[in-house]
Parts: structure tokens; sequence; C-alpha cells
């Protein structure tokens, strides 16, 4: 009976001795992310953290990963599904044949793992998640109904001068003038403008993602990833959408996490390019938030926003922009029919990803709002109700380079 009790409590004794180490790591691990939580707080620990560490991590992946000519992100999360597999149908062999401490053992390593894992994700990239606003060159003038009309027939007219410039295939889309060599030349060119010590001093080469059809079913153009040090793309991206998707992945890579500053980044590096076709696709990506700027600043009434954009000469970049929306919306790659699965599990991970990460709107933190609301004032002449308007930061990004161009 004695003897019995010893060989139970031998192997307990024994395996929690053997788990102390895992526990300890997971512990210790679990404690810094704590504390790392609680820094990511203040704006003021992430600003300092982003420009004196988080930086110098990513410069150190970036310089070693550029040279690779495959995404190791990729692989990397190639090889982790299959393990995670693996290891899936290793742990129900074990609940089978009831080995419980080995199957806690192996829980205790993989808790260990995911806990340093989000540790250096944090020192990589958490902290940006609250840093300081994007510095970028703006306008934040208000400008009125009519002026604002004047801003937007100037980008308009030169949409529309690049458009008829564009080499285009047979059914009417933008063929790129650069291999995807180039154009990644080209971008880091252009980016090198944004000498702001804000950003980290390294563009990294966006790399095509071997998977894309993968992609492409879930409805994702592209995934930078920090702690690799790599912006990665979606190969089947349609020429004219690419230029914007290499440019917001890269300005993750350079420290700007938040997805509506990525957006606005890439914006600017395209719309203030002096290169046709990087001008003309950051135009094929935000032209149309001009309607929005003119119709707010004009008593939100649609009249003369709609008559600037029912201008026939841009109706063959709404037909190449109908065209691009129809390519995310329908493609069917071999795993085509779980195509909606896919897309709202991708959805769904990303919102809470960007929660995690302290973006209260999750996948709603990509959009640059703009506002616009009643008065109590009315107009003395026509009785019309007015309207207060603030723009976005996109109409201001626009408004910015509108009178860098014009004043120069
Ligand atoms: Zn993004």
């Amino acid at each position: 009976m004695k003897k019995e009790k010893t060989k139970e409590r031998v192997p307990f004794k024994t395996g929690i001795k053997k788990l102390r180490a895992t526990l300890l790591a997971a512990g210790g691990a679990l404690l810094a992310l704590i504390a790392l939580s609680l820094l990511k707080l203040s704006p003021a620990v992430c600003e300092w953290m982003s420009r004196h560490l988080s930086r110098y991590l990513v410069s150190g992946s970036v310089c070693q990963t550029d040279w690779l000519p495959f995404s190791l992100f990729e692989w990397l999360l190639v090889i982790l599904v299959l393990a995670g597999s693996v290891l899936l149908i290793y742990g129900i062999v074990l609940l089978c044949k009831k080995r419980f401490f080995k199957l806690l053992k192996g829980l205790c390593a993989l808790l260990a793992a995911g806990l340093f894992f989000a540790n250096f994700y944090m020192l990589t990239a958490g902290f940006a998640y609250n840093r300081a606003p994007l510095p970028l060159p703006h306008s934040a003038v208000k400008y009125t109904g009519e002026q604002t009309q004047d801003i937007a027939r100037y980008f308009i007219e030169d949409y529309i001068a690049l458009g008829e410039k564009m080499t285009r295939d047979a059914n009417g889309d933008v063929v790129s003038p650069y291999t995807h060599d180039e154009l990644n030349q080209r971008l880091i060119e252009e980016y090198a403008r944004l000498d702001d010590p804000y950003f980290n001093g390294l563009t990294p080469r966006a790399k095509r993602v071997v998977n894309s059809w993968f992609m492409s079913d879930t409805g994702i153009s592209g995934i930078a990833f920090a702690p690799t040090g790599e912006a990665n793309v979606n190969a089947m991206t349609p020429a004219s959408d690419l230029p914007h998707t290499m440019a917001h992945e890269m300005a993750h890579i350079k420290g700007v996490m938040r997805e509506n500053e990525a957006n606005l980044a890439g914006y600017y590096i395209l719309l203030s390019s002096e290169d046709d076709y990087l001008r003309y696709c950051g135009y094929f990506s935000s032209i149309r938030t001009l309607w929005n700027a003119v119709y707010i600043s004009n008593n939100a009434n649609s009249e003369r926003a709609n008559a600037l954009f029912r201008d026939e000469r841009l109706a063959r970049m709404d037909a190449e922009r109908a065209r691009a929306n129809r390519f995310w919306a329908e493609y069917k790659g071999p795993i085509g029919f779980l195509s909606d699965f896919w897309d709202s599990a991708g959805t769904f991970f990303n919102d809470l990803y960007l929660k995690l990460n302290g973006q209260e709107d999750g996948v709603g933190s990509y959009d640059n709002p703009s506002t616009v609301g009643p008065t109590d004032e009315y107009d003395p002449e026509t009785g019309e109700q007015l309207y207060d308007y603030s723009f976005s930061k996109i109409h201001q990004l626009f408004f910015g380079i509108y009178e860098t161009k014009t004043q120069a």
C-alpha cells in the first residue's frame, strides 16, 4: 500500500521538476508581455521605443532578409501550418493513449514559445500602433466649396492626361513600364524623400508571394511582417493597384503600423512623384476621395462633385477600376469554392489582430474619414441650411501637394 502511494507520487514530482523550466520561461515571458502592454499605453513611450528600439530591430531583420529571393515570412508560415497540423495529430494520439503529462509538457512549451514571439512582435511592431501621428506634408487650409472644386479639377486633369499616356493591354488595363525589381527600386528612391527620423531608414523590397493564389482567394493584396523585416505582396494584384500596395507594405516596415497611415504614406509617395506611372497609380487608388471633398465643402450637395466625375474622359479609368474591383471580388483559385469562408476568416483575424493592437475600429481603421453635418445657420439669400465640414487626411494630403505644385 505504502509502496504504491510512493509510486504514484514520484512521476508527479519528477514531472513538476521537468516542467519547472518551461513554466518559469512561460511565466517570465507573460510578465514581460504584461509590462510591455502597460508601457504601450503611453504614446510617448511608444514613440521613444519606435525610434530607439523597434527601428533597429526591424532594420536588422531587413539586412538579414532583403537579399533573399523569396519571402522568409511566407515559408515560415507554411512550416508553421504544416508543423501545427502534425502537432495536432500528435496531441490527439497522446490524448488517446492517455499520456496526459507528455501532452501537458508539449502545451506548456508551445505556450512559452508563443509568449516569447508575442514579446518580440511587440518590440518590433506593437509599439508603433500607439506612437505619434505620421508626419507627412499636408495642408490644414479649410478651402471653400468652389476652391475645393478647382483643386479637384486640377488633379482630375492630371489623371486624365496620364491615363492617355499609359501603355494598355487588350482589356484596356495599364501595363507597368517596370519589372518588379525596377518598381521596387523606383519606390525605394521615392521613399528616400521622406528622410524624417520618424521612419526606419531602410526601405525593404516588396517581395512577391509564391502562394499568391491563396491571397487572391482571401482578398489579401499584401502583408508586412516586422519581425522578418519583409513587405510581401500578392503577385496577382492588378498593375494599377500594385504600386500602392507595395508602398503601403513598405510603410509598415518603415515604422508606420496604423493602416490608415500606411495608406496615407503610400498615397503621398505616389501622388507627389514625378514618375508618370506611379502618379497615375496614386490617382487610380485615391482620386475618388476628392468626390467626397467637393461634396462636403458644397453644403453636402453632390451636384458639383457628380459633375466633376461625370467627365467622359474618365470612363476608361472607371472601367479599369471596375475590372480591378471585380478581380478582387470574383477571383476563384484552386480552393475558390471556399472563397467566402477564407474571405470571412481573413477579415475576422485581421480585425482581431488590429483590435489586439489597440485599433478600436479593427478593419475599419484603414479609412481616413472626413466629417460633415448641419449647423444652426442658414444662407440669408437662399434660406438653405448650412453645413460644417472637416477634410480627411487624404484630402489634406492632396491640398498640400496642390499648394506645393501651384506655388512652385
Ligand atoms: Zn496594412
